[in-house]
């Protein structure tokens, strides 16, 4: 494979393991790729008649226990490669994925056309598709994680407008912003409820905010960097950049993936890549950021207990001085 830069922080190369698969659901929405479950694969084997028979004996017997329905429900995934910073220790898919591509992964994102999709592969998700995002305590934890993070830092008197990059119905923005002029883009089209923001699904060129943030986006795209960049055309002189991604394995098991130990292993779904506290400094800084603050928070969602990684960063310059 021919040498690559970090999609995070620009540093090259990269290096490639094979220690990556895409999940089912992936592979359907982004290729159009629906892997037979074993269940299907035992109907379909080519075999003589005593055999097919016997196969159909066994799939019927199976079919009468839990286990044995979930058994004959699993899927095989699709192995690729990951890609491992040895600056930053990002990690990610090696593999070029087209925008529409990805696309196809987040149209119509916790809809419930999207949640129909996902339990046909993961039955499990339906316990999980009607709270995650939008959970009482998961909305007050993180609404007071990010409250607290942000408050010694911001100089809030300064801010006057807000963008939420990527933030659905905005229930995410911190409380001690939302009476300035603010702004939600987002691609969702169904996630707009009666608000005081403005919801809008593209920027004019010149607009700039004194505050935008990415809250659980970025370990969604396939090329964070580059697509930072672009937001940060949007940033005014002097002001701030929140990033907050969620932290889903152990360090050891990040250890393991960036040094390509075939034991640890990336399910690529719906979250493209992993982040630490390392790598998320690492992608502001590489864009000329001076980083403010960046932790590692344990939060209590009330379904589950997540932890996530928070880094505030600020641009050059001074609060309203942007040229208009
Ligand atoms: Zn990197």
């Amino acid at each position: 494979m021919r040498e690559v830069p970090c999609a995070n922080c620009g540093a090259a190369p990269v290096h490639h393991y094979p220690t990556a698969s895409y999940a089912p659901f992936l592979l359907d929405r982004v290729f159009g790729i629906q892997p037979e479950s074993l269940g299907e694969r035992l109907g379909a084997a080519d075999l003589a008649r005593t055999q097919r028979a016997t196969l159909w004996l066994f799939r019927c017997i199976l079919g009468c226990f839990p286990l044995g329905r979930r058994f004959l429900g699993y899927r095989g995934r699709a192995r690729t490669i990951l890609a491992a910073c040895p600056e930053c220790g990002f990690l990610g898919p090696a593999a070029e994925l087209a925008e529409t591509d990805i696309g196809n992964l987040y149209r119509d994102y916790r809809s419930p056309g999207y949640n129909a999709d996902r339990i046909r592969y993961e039955p499990e998700y339906a316990a999980l598709a009607p709270v995650i995002g939008r959970h009482g305590q998961e909305v007050r934890e993180r609404l007071s994680h990010v409250d607290g993070f942000l408050g010694p830092i911001l100089d809030c008197e300064g801010i006057r407008t807000v963008l939420d990059w990527g933030g659905g119905d905005g229930s995410f923005i911190p409380v001690r912003l939302r009476n300035r002029a603010v702004t939600v883009l987002d691609l969702c089209e169904d996630a707009r409820p009666p608000s005081p923001y403005r919801f809008t699904a593209t920027l004019a060129p010149g607009e700039g905010f004194d505050y935008i943030q990415l809250c659980h986006v970025l370990e969604h795209l396939r090329y964070p960097r580059k697509e930072l960049e672009g937001i940060l055309c949007h940033l005014n002189p002097g002001g701030y950049l929140y990033l907050e991604v969620p932290y889903e394995r152990t360090p050891e098991d990040l250890e393991g993936l960036r040094r390509g130990d075939p034991r640890v292993h990336h399910l690529i779904h719906e979250h493209l890549n992993l982040y630490d506290e390392t790598s998320l400094a690492a992608l502001g800084r590489s864009l000329g950021l001076r980083l403010e603050a960046c932790a590692r928070v344990k939060l209590e969602c009330g379904y589950a207990s997540v932890q996530t990684v928070s880094a505030v960063f600020q641009v050059a310059g001074r609060l309203g001085t942007r040229a208009e």
